[in-house]
């Protein structure tokens, strides 16, 4: 398949860790790219936040099984930088501590893991997108050829995490770095433990370490990696 510019339209995956830089560096990639850019991990808050709102979630940990209830008429959408589920915009309320909090938990969930991957398979055949989460090179599309592993120091990542909140105003609510840096911590644990899509580098991904980087230069890299594949 090509672009309308006659470039050839590949699949970029962009894994990693909480706020690695990953969605930062997806968006602004996808949109130099003229691509659509797909963040798997609101796919995964919207299902959270499903779960809360139909008041499922001590259910759930009793037992699982019961999400596949919620799973069948999932209607999850990307217009422009906006996440609608069922028809509203929940873009604002995904983000919500309430939901960071059980959202590692919901994603273990097997059925819930099927059918995103599904949706997301979906999303991507047309290729030409840039597609971010934790296991879109090892699960989603293990044949994306543009595969990118986003690290960066723990403590950095806090105070990124950190900044980005401070600069929404929320002043009185802000978690410390230090609180942050252990719920980064909590869910990295999580992620990568589970027994599901654990989150884990595909040997084809190409390590990048964020923790001295701009953003700038993240996106430069990643840039100049696809143009190799597309061509200039
Ligand atoms: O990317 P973000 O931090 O918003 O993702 C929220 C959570 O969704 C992650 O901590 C992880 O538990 C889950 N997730 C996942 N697989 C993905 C994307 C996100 O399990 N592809």
């Amino acid at each position: 398949m090509e672009s309308r510019i006659g470039r050839k339209l590949i699949i970029i995956a962009i894994d990693g860790p909480a706020a690695s830089g990953k969605s930062t560096t997806a968006r602004i990639l996808a949109g130099r790219l003229g691509y659509t850019y797909i963040d798997t991990g609101a796919m995964y808050r919207a299902v959270t936040l499903r779960v809360i709102g139909a008041g499922l979630l001590d259910e759930l940990r009793r037992d699982d099984s019961k999400v596949s209830g919620l799973l069948h008429d999932l209607i999850i959408e990307f217009r422009g930088d906006r996440v609608f589920l069922d028809g509203e915009d929940v873009s604002e309320a995904i983000r919500e501590n309430s939901v960071s909090r059980e959202v590692s938990f919901i994603s273990s969930l097997k059925p819930v893991r099927d059918r995103l991957k599904e949706l997301q398979q979906q999303m991507g055949a047309a290729r030409g997108i840039v597609m971010d989460g934790r296991d879109i090179g090892t699960v989603v599309f293990p044949d994306a050829e543009l595969k990118i592993f986003l690290v960066a120091d723990p403590r950095e990542r806090a105070r990124r995490r950190h900044a980005e909140l401070s600069l929404k105003g929320g002043c009185p609510g802000i978690p410390t770095v230090k609180d942050l840096e252990e719920e980064i911590r909590k869910r990295d644990r999580d992620d990568e433990e589970r027994t599901h899509a654990p989150l884990k580098r595909h040997p084809e991904a190409v390590m990048v370490d964020t923790s001295k980087m701009t953003i700038e230069e993240q996106v430069g890299l990643v840039y100049d990696l696809a143009m190799q594949i597309v061509g200039q």
